[in-house]
């Protein structure tokens, strides 16, 4: 028997809501271990233009895409842009320690340039000239530092304080105040326009400092461009969190570069708040960095990776991402499959209609800020929570172009499964990372019953419901100018 695919799981297996992104790099950019990662439970394939050119980023693409087909299954393509970040020149492919007191010289990087335990090679040379003796620099997610002894021109030699295994081309963190570059930088806007042009997904921004640098990226592209997720992983976004989650169509809880941007024992308060808001806003949130670090090397993670997995599921959070542990790991299908055993656990213990009823109460406090549009679908979706519980409906089934109906709905962690009607294959994709979402593709219809009509047969077919069962649908107008979910129905299945 062949597996099912996820257009084709029907609704009695037991699904897991919790989204997986998984960096696709070197361990994993082949055909066959894509295939066998799918087939663990990957629904976002993450591809990381801080470790990659444009080039091989597409071809990735490509081939994510074909193999996705080939399989019948759902995975959106997430480009992550390098953003302002400093970082060294690559490292030998098995990494090297640098020894606690051992000696290293930072210099300017320059063309196909490596680094290796004695001399470290960074790729934006001006930063070097700011360096001052005594400064700390940090490598990778901070777990290596260094101390400037001297500074001679653009060279530098630094004395390693905190010994560790650098490998790939870890960032380079410099003392507050001395990297002032914006986000996104030109080289990111050039990087958007051709990633949009191939019609990925979503697009993750780094080192979002305010709102404005979401709108400007917004401003690059076309009207149909990639969802925007907004990388939150620099006390500035920390602070204008509602302001910039509001203008973003996605969010990630980047701890890697947040746990050096701001304090360490801040980093899971913010993880909540951040989510919490997040999904408010009806964004998808990816909780990111190290949830199976240990992986990269080991078959078995750590006690505190799986209760920071299950906790991250706790705080709501609608997709998990693994970066190192699929990307340069050992093991990349096992991480897939490890973080979805666990994911799919810890779903059984949390409480979805204290969340939902919360939600609900909230929004009601909320709703008088919010513009019209927001409102209208804050309230059906609330309605329609409050209606497909107290009706015991099997599923929920949301008509939906741009899939803001699915994630409105997806917002309050509804028990029953969510089916997304879309006609938009590029909705499709970008619902792989809404929690609690399938995606189901149909026709273009006219009018709101056909919509409701074909809709439900569509999630018929696919054996999420049957004849005689009741659902709930919610649908927006067609032809309104403000597009807002306005309809909800209860159905019984013909
Ligand atoms: P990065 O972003 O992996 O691109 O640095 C995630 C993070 O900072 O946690
Ligand atoms: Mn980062």
């Amino acid at each position: 028997m062949s597996r099912p695919t996820s257009l084709e799981r029907s609704s009695d297996e037991a699904r897991r809501r919790t989204k997986i992104v998984a960096t696709v790099g070197p361990a994993c950019q082949d055909a066959p271990t894509l295939r066998a990662m799918i087939a663990a439970g990957m629904d976002v394939a993450r591809l990381s233009l801080a470790h990659a050119t444009l080039d091989d980023t597409l071809q990735r693409l490509q081939l994510i895409r074909s193999v996705a087909e080939s399989e019948g299954a759902v995975v959106g393509v997430l480009a992550d842009l390098p953003g302002p970040k400093v970082r060294t020149s690559p490292f030998p492919p098995d990494g090297v320690h640098l020894a606690d007191g051992s000696v290293v010289e930072l210099a300017p990087a320059d063309g196909d340039d490596t680094s290796n335990e004695r001399r470290i090679a960074v790729d934006l040379p001006a930063v070097l000239e700011n360096l001052e003796p005594g400064d700390r620099v940090a490598l990778g997610d901070g777990a290596i530092e260094l101390v400037v002894h001297d500074v001679d021109g653009r060279r530098a030699l630094a004395g390693v304080v905190a010994s560790g295994w650098a490998q790939g081309r870890p960032g380079v963190i410099l003392p507050a105040g001395r990297l002032a570059a914006a986000s996104p930088t030109d080289v990111d806007l050039r990087l958007l326009r051709a990633l949009a042009g191939a019609e990925v997904d979503a697009v993750a921004v780094s080192f979002v400092r305010s709102p404005s640098d979401i709108t400007r990226a917004r401003d690059a592209l076309d009207e149909a461009g990639p969802m925007l997720v907004a990388k939150i992983e620099t006390q500035e976004a920390v602070d204008s969190l509602e302001e910039v989650i509001a203008v973003a169509d996605g969010v990630m809880v980047a701890r890697g570069d947040l746990g050096i941007r701001c304090a360490l024992e801040d980093v899971p308060h913010y993880q909540k708040r951040i989510i919490r808001t997040g999904v408010a806003y009806g964004r998808p949130v990816i909780t990111a960095t190290q949830m199976l670090e240990s992986m990269v090397r080991a078959p078995e993670p750590t006690r505190a990776e799986v209760s920071d997995i299950a906790n991250a599921v706790f705080d709501g959070t609608s997709a998990l991402m693994l970066s190192a542990e699929t990307a340069i790991g050992h093991d990349p299908v096992n991480a897939v499959r490890t973080m979805g055993r666990v994911a799919e656990r810890a779903e059984r213990e949390f409480d979805y209609l204290t969340w939902g009823r919360n939600l609900g109460r909230q929004q009601t406090v909320e709703a008088h800020r919010a513009p019209a549009p927001v409102r209208i679908t804050a309230a059906i979706s609330a309605a329609a929570w409050r209606a497909a519980t107290d009706a015991d409906v099997v599923a929920i089934i949301a008509c939906t172009n741009s899939g803001d109906t699915a994630r409105a709905i997806s917002r309050f962690r509804p028990t029953m499964p969510v089916v997304a009607a879309t006609p938009s294959m590029r909705t499709v994709r970008q619902l792989a990372m809404a929690w609690g979402v399938t995606p189901i593709p149909t026709g273009h219809h006219g009018t709101t019953d056909d919509i409701v009509w074909f809709a439900v047969q569509a999630t018929a077919a696919a054996g999420y419901v049957r004849s005689g069962e009741l659902v709930a649908v919610l649908v927006g107008s067609p032809t309104d100018p403000e597009p807002a979910t306005d309809t909800l129905r209860l159905v019984r299945v013909r």
